[in-house]
């Protein structure tokens, strides 16, 4: 079957030869796909200024072969979420939630759960919200909907039930708790991790993307929460996200 419909999110467009762009979409029946659109960067095209991240699309794409990089034959804009573009902090938000898609899922591997957690994620965004929190928490899903959820009921390096009561780390590496014994031998990068800011992490992760607008994190938690989800993040992906920052200094 060449042909091929589906709706999706723009995850990255990218320039491609003279005149054409690379564009990865994430849809719901098929997961992460690209294609090909030729001719996108002429100034008559019938793509039209549609083939922008962030916009939620319907496509048709030919492929000859599954492996084969597919040639869309037509895309049409549902929304295209301009209001995310008018703020650069939303945007940086946008940014890092559909790199986050981007990076950890495998071509083809479709997750219903996980586009649904996108779309709400986009939707979310607005400038008068913490939109920073909104992606923390989006980033918490992510990692749970790809089955690298951090382990906190036992300790990942020895494997000792948790003993939430005493100090205990968080490990990138290792994903999950790291006991104070075997925090004293050392196992590499260790972050502080407290009581509070797993609890923080195991109702972000159960709570549905729609409800987690009653979430609240200040203070050390957040801190604690963000350094230990963006080095987790980095050491499952090998890849960095774009941060807040960079648009503050
Ligand atoms: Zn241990």
């Amino acid at each position: 079957m060449p042909l091929v419909r589906t709706r999706g999110i723009i995850l990255r467009s990218l320039k491609w030869g003279d005149a054409d762009r690379i564009v990865t979409v994430y849809s719901p029946t098929l997961g992460k796909i690209r294609g090909a659109a030729r001719g996108a960067r002429r100034m008559k095209t019938r793509f039209g200024g549609v083939l922008e991240p962030f916009g939620l699309v319907d496509l048709t794409l030919f492929q000859k072969t599954p492996e084969a990089l597919g040639q869309i034959s037509q895309i049409d804009l549902v929304t295209s979420y301009s209001s995310i573009r008018e703020d650069l902090t939303v945007m940086t938000a946008a940014a890092r939630m559909v790199k986050m898609v981007e990076a950890i899922t495998v071509d083809r591997d479709p997750n219903p759960s996980m586009y649904a957690a996108l779309v709400h994620g986009l939707e979310s965004l607005r400038p008068d919200t913490d939109v920073a929190l909104t992606t923390l928490l989006f980033q918490i899903h992510v990692l749970g909907h790809t089955g690298f959820r951090p382990q906190f009921d036992s300790c990942t390096e020895c494997g000792t039930k948790a003993q939430p009561q005493r100090p205990q780390w968080f490990s990138p590496r290792l994903g999950g708790v790291v006991c104070h014994d075997c925090g004293q031998r050392g196992v590499g990068q260790m972050l502080s991790l407290s009581k509070g800011s797993v609890a923080f992490i195991e109702q972000a992760r159960r709570l549905s993307m729609s409800n987690l607008s009653r979430l609240k994190a200040m203070g050390s938690v957040r801190l604690e929460v963000e350094t230990a989800m963006e080095a987790y993040f980095y050491a499952v992906v090998g890849k960095s996200l774009p941060t807040f920052e960079q648009w503050v200094s």
